[in-house]
């Protein structure tokens, strides 16, 4: 399997060498040349393997470079009972109507992005190892993505990690799970500004090359292909509890943000897996609701962008994006790069009026919606008193926009992207009261917290970097 960039400048890659990588010097993402078909009878075999089995034979396909044994080791570690709650890893609950839950976010920072990243943690101090070098992560969080790294990334030897956050803008659960971290490896920067201004300065960072290859700087952001590849795993597993036989379509609702977990899925179609609708849900960010109802996809600026109740999918740029329009036109990269070149000169492009729209419409199996404040309280109410089950603001989204467009014959599987703990003001608004804790997460505000205060300062950040 043989890596190329969306936009084409570079081809040739393998899994190991887009690993550690961010974009690709063309300023595009890596895509495998083609998508591995996976024949009737291997999907057969696939059917009643447990999780890391499954997952190890669905990487292999896309990381054909890496030693086998040692990606097996490697899933074996990741996917357990102790990381994740249950030997499942992510079970699936019925939610009535043909509807069910699949469970995402049992593992440490309770949210789905733990299923991709611990993977990716424990290849990243594989590589490093292999390759005897050393990495400096340097990120941006407003509360997810910063806490499962750093989770997935803590005591790792060849590892260090530098994560900026908005001061006093976390809620206190999303706070105290990445500030009460006492690795020596982690270190936790609260920035006296806003996210935005917290981004600016990981950008000015990267910006000086000299700087960034002086201290190995990289990143776990989205764009990193390994965590789609390893999205695309649980996609078979809530498959393969939904239904009895291969023969058998489902549909998945996704609350999409930066468009790499319904990507996973896209993925998991052009596989073989029998995957009827992917049902996109936004929030009142719907950028990507309008381009799968109308072709038109328009990006909108940072101050455009809305601070609503799924705060994880307040994103109006979705970066994970260009793969999919890669894969529409054909993997035509010279088409890639003038459509993106349109999104920065004309603020956006209208596939509509080009013969790829079709494709989108007829073939790809996206359906999309937009889910409100109101939709979210509303959702979590209903789903609370009908099942029992408390389900989070983003999940609500998702769960609201299944039901929009489920059909009698096909289940229809939600996916459950984070545990309604992290967002407990959302949970009284709608409830009431708040959601119980899971166990061991009881008295995690009042663990010892370790964090630096710094200014949103580019220099101020390399200072702190270079004396540690
Ligand atoms: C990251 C996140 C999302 C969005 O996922 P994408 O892969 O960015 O589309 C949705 N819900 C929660 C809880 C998240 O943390």
């Amino acid at each position: 399997m043989k890596y190329v960039s969306t936009r084409g400048a570079s081809s040739g890659q393998s899994f190991t060498d887009i690993l550690l990588e961010g974009l690709a010097p063309d300023g595009g993402l890596a895509v495998p040349e083609q998508w591995p078909r996976i024949m009737p009878v291997k999907l057969q075999a696939m059917r009643d393997l447990a999780y890391p089995q499954l997952a190890f034979e669905i990487l292999r396909f896309f990381s054909d470079d890496f030693p086998g044994g040692a990606l097996k080791r490697i899933v074996d570690k990741t996917y357990t009972k102790e990381i994740f709650g249950t030997p499942e890893i992510t079970p699936l609950r019925p939610l009535g109507n043909n509807l069910h839950l699949l469970g995402l976010s049992n593992g440490p920072t309770l949210a789905f992005k733990d299923i991709a990243l611990q993977l990716l943690g424990n290849l990243f101090e594989q590589v490093l190892e292999e390759k005897d070098r050393r990495l400096t992560i340097v990120g941006a969080t407003s509360g997810d993505t910063g806490s499962a790294a750093e989770y997935a990334l803590r005591g790792k030897s060849r590892v260090k990690v530098f994560m900026l956050s908005p001061h006093n803008r976390m809620s206190p659960f999303q706070r105290a799970q990445m500030f009460s971290l006492q690795d020596a490896n982690i270190f936790n920067i609260a920035v006296e500004g806003t996210f935005d201004e917290c981004q600016d300065v990981v950008k000015a960072v990267n910006a000086d090359a000299a700087f960034k290859a002086r201290h190995s700087i990289g990143a776990v952001n989205s764009i990193n292909w390994a965590r789609v590849a390893a999205q695309v795993v649980y996609y078979f597993k809530g498959y393969f509890a939904a239904t009895q036989s291969n023969d058998q379509q489902v549909s998945f609702a996704v609350p999409s943000g930066n468009f790499g977990n319904i990507f996973a899925g896209y993925v998991a179609k052009q596989m073989g897996l029998p995957i009827r609708r992917l049902v996109l849900a936004t929030n009142e960010n719907d950028v990507l609701d309008e381009f799968f109802r109308t072709g038109r996809y328009r990006p909108r600026a940072t101050a455009d962008t809305h601070e609503t109740s799924s705060p994880s999918m307040d994103i109006s740029k979705a970066s994970n994006f260009e793969r999919f329009i890669w894969d529409i036109v054909g993997g035509d990269g010279e088409k890639v790069r003038w459509l993106f070149g349109q999104v920065a000169k004309e603020g956006g492009f209208d596939l509509s009026r080009e013969k790829e729209w079709e494709k989108v419409e007829e073939d790809s199996g996206f359906v999309s919606g937009k889910s409100t404040h109101a939709d979210r309280l509303a959702t979590i109410k209903e789903v609370k008193a009908m099942h029992g089950v408390i389900i989070d603001p983003h999940t609500a989204d998702g769960v609201k926009l299944a039901k929009r467009y489920a059909e009698p014959r096909y289940p229809m599987i939600c996916l459950e992207t984070a545990l309604p703990v992290k967002f407990e003001a959302t949970i009284i608004e709608a409830l009431g009261e708040p959601a119980p804790r899971p166990p061991g997460f009881h008295d995690l505000e009042s663990k010892p917290q370790r964090f630096d205060i710094l200014k949103p300062d580019a220099e101020a950040l390399k200072r702190y970097i270079a004396d540690r």
